[in-house]
């Protein structure tokens, strides 16, 4: 007899999703991981890439797949919200904007294709008009603009995860908040470590721990994706410069390097009781291979070339952001081989991996976490179109 029939190790954005989808099927889950840390400075256990009032979300995208996870994801938030008593989802838009595509491979292109498939509504802006339009941005002449009024703009992911697991915890679903040390096959069944020196058993058990899945032993063989430091950099926004940003979508500006490529969020409000607008970037590569690399990198304020980089792009995209007072900021990108999410069993048939968000993720976690539920419950998963661009490569 077990402790539980499913462990699910990482309280983040897809484990918490995972749970919630899991206990809606069957009774005996668990949900095993650590709440944020209180003190980020000082703290030296795991951290997530979730600690964060603002992601992105948008059904336009360049990758089908991707653009599919986003829009059935986006089609529960109501339903969350509504389940939780915990709003996360502000619909304010989302705007790429970018020179016209030169060919039918080009990122908006696709998305364009992508989005007539989905059924979305995509405004395409000339580039005369963009400045009228969104008159918070100097973008490039050339800059067309593609928005997604509907549908689209930006989740808190902490309000996010706090809601999936509120809504977990009502379903019957055992939240341990420790961290899992190691996982390893024991007499049929498998056992699951926790640094506070507990052990529980499970029939099979999930690992979605974020960046951090390598970094424990937690696996039987670690997933080939590398956890990439990024930075990010905070405009502070007093009330006269709110009103010059109101009314802002999240945007992404795209550029003919995809390293230059750059997301912006619109003012939003922090726990501080201050109002920062958001900017990151994607050129930051590298992988952090240990724990302690992790750690150290996550108690940063990330790397100053970026902040430096990052600070000048959004002056140059936004120069009514001079004067405000810029502060920075460091998260983990888990990128993976395929450029998917990993679902799927390892060499064990009774250990499963959800991971892999590849900087994209946060939006489309709830429909992740429910193809995890669906592995660990039917032994697959069963959308046929994509299953087979979620398997796992494993080092
Ligand atoms: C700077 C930045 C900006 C981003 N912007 C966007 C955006 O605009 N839109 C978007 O859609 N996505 C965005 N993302 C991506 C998104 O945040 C991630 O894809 C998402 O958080 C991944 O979810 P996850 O559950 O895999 O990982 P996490 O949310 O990190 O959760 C992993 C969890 O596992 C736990 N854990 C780790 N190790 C253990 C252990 N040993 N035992 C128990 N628990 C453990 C951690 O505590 C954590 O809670 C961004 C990411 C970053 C870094």
């Amino acid at each position: 007899m077990t402790d539980f029939k499913y462990i699910i190790i990482g309280a983040g954005m897809m484990g918490s999703a995972a749970a919630r989808h899991l206990s809606q099927m069957t009774d005996g889950v668990a949900l095993i991981g650590p709440a944020e840390p209180a003190d980020r400075k000082n703290h030296r256990g795991v951290f997530a890439s979730h600690y964060d009032e603002a992601r992105i979300t948008r059904g336009f995208d360049g990758d089908r797949i991707w653009g599919t996870l986003a829009v059935r994801s986006l089609a529960r938030y109501a339903e969350i919200e509504a389940a939780s008593g915990i709003p996360f989802y502000s619909e304010v838009g989302c705007l790429f904007t970018g020179e016209a595509p030169v060919s039918d491979a080009s990122y908006v292109s696709r998305a364009l294709t992508n989005s007539a498939k989905l059924g979305l509504q995509i405004q395409a802006i000339k580039p005369d008009a963009v400045p009228e339009r969104f008159p918070m941005f100097a973008l490039p002449s050339e800059h067309h603009g593609y928005f997604e009024a509907r549908n689209a703009g930006y989740v808190n992911p902490r309000a996010l995860v706090r809601a999936q697991v509120v809504i977990a915890e009502k379903q019957g679903v055992t939240v341990l908040r420790q961290t899992a040390t190691r996982v390893r096959n024991d007499a049929g069944h498998v056992l699951v470590e926790t640094a506070d020196g507990n052990s529980y058993t499970a029939d099979k058990v999930l690992v979605a721990a974020g960046g951090f899945t390598n970094m424990a032993e937690i696996l039987p063989r670690p997933v080939d994706m590398a956890a990439t430091g990024r930075t990010i950099v905070f405009f502070e926004l007093d009330e006269a410069k709110q009103a010059l940003f109101k009314g802002m979508p999240s945007t992404i500006v795209l550029a003919d390097n995809d390293d230059d490529v750059v997301y912006i969020l619109p003012p939003v409000r922090y726990p501080d009781g201050k109002v920062y607008l958001k900017i990151g970037g994607e050129g930051e590569k590298g992988a952090l291979s240990s724990l302690n690399e992790a750690v150290s990198w996550f108690q940063s304020d990330g790397s100053l070339g970026e902040v430096d980089y990052l600070t000048k792009r959004a002056l140059s995209l936004m120069p009514d952001l001079a004067g405000a007072p810029v502060t920075s900021g460091s998260c983990v990108a888990s990128i993976t081989k395929t450029g998917y999410p990993y679902i799927g069993y390892t060499d064990a048939p009774n250990i499963a991996v959800l991971t892999g968000g590849n900087f994209v993720a946060a939006k489309s976690s709830d429909e992740i976490g429910r193809l995890g539920a669906q592995l660990l419950f039917d032994g697959a998963l069963q959308e046929r179109e994509f299953a087979a661009a979620m398997n796992p490569v494993f080092i």
